[in-house]
């Protein structure tokens, strides 16, 4: 069964038919004070707490010019407190006359009780009130397990979600999409969407039709449909999921959720991870069509990529060529490692913060490439100084490798400062831009960069499928023999590519370099490498903010953050990852573990097609969990 709990509103939804009370006893309350107010003019407010109710009815000019004429010492806000005073004194007598259960309500518990589906309340009523009601309803055979007035939430009641969370907190119910709230005015329907919950809106015996049971038994079959139709539509546009007439009629709608459920599409969930991302509907469109790899017109657009690539890394034609290469991103990595390194009398340094930065030494020693690792601590940078006295105590390197975005964390490292540097010492470089290239800017020919690694599925917004790598022509020129695997040559891809108008070394991924040449148009149509680092950023600095406020701490400083993907701390011994990536799973976003070493945190990625309503959207469900969690 899906349903796990149904939450009930009282007047008019279980008790007093038409939801009579209240008006009774405010029409009293205001005659109290020789004021007529007419009943239209209660209904439309009903199932706000009631203090909020007296203001909003004192809010209205005629009443207020009424008031005015008759107490003209007294003034609005002391005429509220008095109002609602008398109202509360003559309910509780009111309230024993109304406070009948409507039709279907003892059917329903038998039922809810068979599926053991639980039960609690929310409500306008004061808690004065609720005190009352609780037991003529339990007399009668109605006892909900939770009751909840906004007494109990620090005063806040409908159209907030507060109530309703904490009736299902005290229920034990995690996810309130697994809750039915009922309820028959459009407050209770504001109140179970701000929850999430499933909103059904009941009509007969309901404020929106607010006819005493007499009155509506009096109406004609039609009368009966054109009330009970304008009722409906009031309640669906308030956002009512489901639309019943009767209390029991729960008994059918209840197992059908299941069915509905059991039929749903599962719409695609946001990927908030540092690749492979959520990508646009047109980029995945272009892997319907089937290509081959002979074809001139392929050719062209593999040029066309390569060309776009050289424009997006600040790096012309004549002294830099893109080479693409099958396969992962640490294909690539390994590729130019394996291929631009010499065999003999070569040197690698790797500048170390985080596992990215660790796997190139790792490859490093697959390849059996000597190498110096200098290895930070991963929530800081790889900073100039301590790499510039390494390089002084080992002369005999030749190439020095760094990533620049360590998605480890999620710290940008200072490339811009580093590389120029190192190039100037007449060592090679090469940076591992995997997940900052087409998200960050980056001038590779400024920089005197030799070889630039990025992937097919980052920044840049395809699907997963290659690597590629923007190399210095004369230096990847040098490396012809130097490979030690046939399939990662980067040099033979290279002249492959150059040689025969780009032609790709045995198969390519045709269906991802169709993807990606049309991510290449998309990136370019919204403005480019800024205007996407702009929206990132964005992105990250709403995220940060708003899991800051919900007691998230983030690793790194935010002066070393990376627009890419941010890095959070446990926050606290007991919490559950797991559960946390189940919860947003199942509310449509995929999020990502940590991999920082000491430290135990998760990551949430900023890239992608996520825009600012996804974060909000994301930061919502987190607090949503957080309030049911802790
Ligand atoms: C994603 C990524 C890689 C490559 O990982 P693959 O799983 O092989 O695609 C390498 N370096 C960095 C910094 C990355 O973010």
């Amino acid at each position: 069964m899906m349903i796990q709990a149904v939450i009930f509103d009282w007047a008019g939804t279980t008790i007093d038919y038409g939801s009579q009370a209240p008006i009774i006893a405010f029409q009293q309350a205001f005659h109290h004070f020789d004021i007529d107010i007419p009943t239209a003019d209660i209904r439309q407010d009903l199932g706000l707490d009631k203090l909020t109710h007296v203001k909003k009815m004192m809010a209205q000019p005629e009443i207020q010019a009424k008031w005015e004429a008759k107490y003209p010492t007294i003034p609005i806000e002391e005429a509220v407190i008095q109002i609602y005073r008398q109202s509360q004194s003559d309910i509780v007598t009111v309230l024993a006359e109304t406070a009948k259960l409507k039709p279907g309500v003892k059917a329903l518990m038998t039922y809810l009780e068979e599926q053991g589906i639980k039960v609690g309340s929310t409500t306008g009523y004061t808690q004065a009130m609720l005190d009352r009601v609780i037991p003529l309803a339990a007399k009668q055979g109605y006892q909900p397990q939770v009751n909840v007035t906004s007494e109990q939430t620090n005063g806040v009641g409908r159209p907030n979600a507060d109530m309703l969370l904490y009736a299902l907190k005290r229920l034990g119910v995690n996810d309130p999409k697994r809750a039915i709230k009922v309820g028959d005015t459009v407050n209770d329907i504001l109140e179970a969407k701000q929850a999430h919950a499933i909103a059904v809106g009941v009509v007969v015996g309901g404020n929106q039709v607010g006819l005493s049971e007499k009155e509506y038994d009096l109406l004609s079959a039609s009368e009966k449909r054109a009330v009970t139709t304008k009722a409906a539509s009031q309640l669906k546009a308030a956002g009512a999921d489901y639309v019943i007439s009767n209390i029991d009629d729960l008994i059918r709608l209840i197992p059908a959720l299941d069915i509905i459920e059991a039929n749903r599409p599962t719409p695609e969930p946001i990927l908030l991870t540092p690749g492979p991302l959520t990508t646009s509907e047109t980029v995945k469109s272009q892997m319907l069509v089937d290509h081959g790899t002979w074809d001139d017109e392929y050719k062209r657009d593999t040029q066309a990529v390569r060309a776009e690539l050289l424009r997006l890394a600040n790096a012309s034609q004549e002294d830099y060529a893109a080479v693409l290469m099958q396969g992962s991103g640490t294909f690539a990595v390994e590729s130019t490692l394996g291929t631009a390194i010499p065999k003999k009398d070569a040197v690698l340094m790797i500048a170390i913060n985080g596992a990215y930065g660790q796997r190139m030494a790792q490859i490093a020693d697959y390849l059996d490439i000597r190498h110096v690792d200098v290895v930070f601590a991963e929530d800081e940078i790889t900073d100039w100084p301590r790499i510039q006295s390494e390089l002084t105590a080992h002369p005999e390197v030749t190439h020095f490798a760094v990533v620049h975005c360590e998605t480890t964390t999620g710290i940008l490292n200072p490339i811009e400062t580093i590389i120029p540097k190192v190039h100037a010492m007449g060592i090679t470089t090469i940076v591992d831009a995997m997940s900052s290239f087409g998200g960050v800017p980056i001038n590779t020919a400024d920089l005197g960069l030799d070889y630039l690694i990025s992937s097919s599925n980052k920044c840049v917004q395809g699907v997963p499928g290659f690597g590629l790598v923007i190399a210095k022509r004369p230096t990847i020129d040098q490396t012809k023999g130097n490979a030690r695997s046939l399939a990662l040559d980067l040099y033979d891809q290279y002249r492959t590519f150059e040689d025969h108008d780009g032609k790709w070394r045995f198969t390519s991924p045709t269906h991802v370099v169709y993807a990606f040449l049309q991510a290449l148009r998309e990136l370019n149509a919204a403005g480019g490498v800024t205007a996407r680092n702009r929206r990132y950023a964005e992105n990250e600095a709403k995220l940060r903010e708003g899991m800051a406020k919900l007691g998230y701490e983030p690793v790194i400083k935010a002066d070393v953050q990376s627009p890419i993907i941010t890095s959070f701390k446990y926050p606290s011994q007991q919490f559950d990852f797991q559960a946390l990536y189940e919860y947003l799973k199942k509310n449509g976003f995929i999020i990502y573990p940590g991999k920082v070493s000491n430290i135990d945190s998760f990551r949430i990625g900023n890239i992608g097609q996520v825009f600012a309503p996804d974060i909000d959207q994301l930061l919502e469900l987190i607090k949503q969990y957080s309030v049911v969690e802790v």
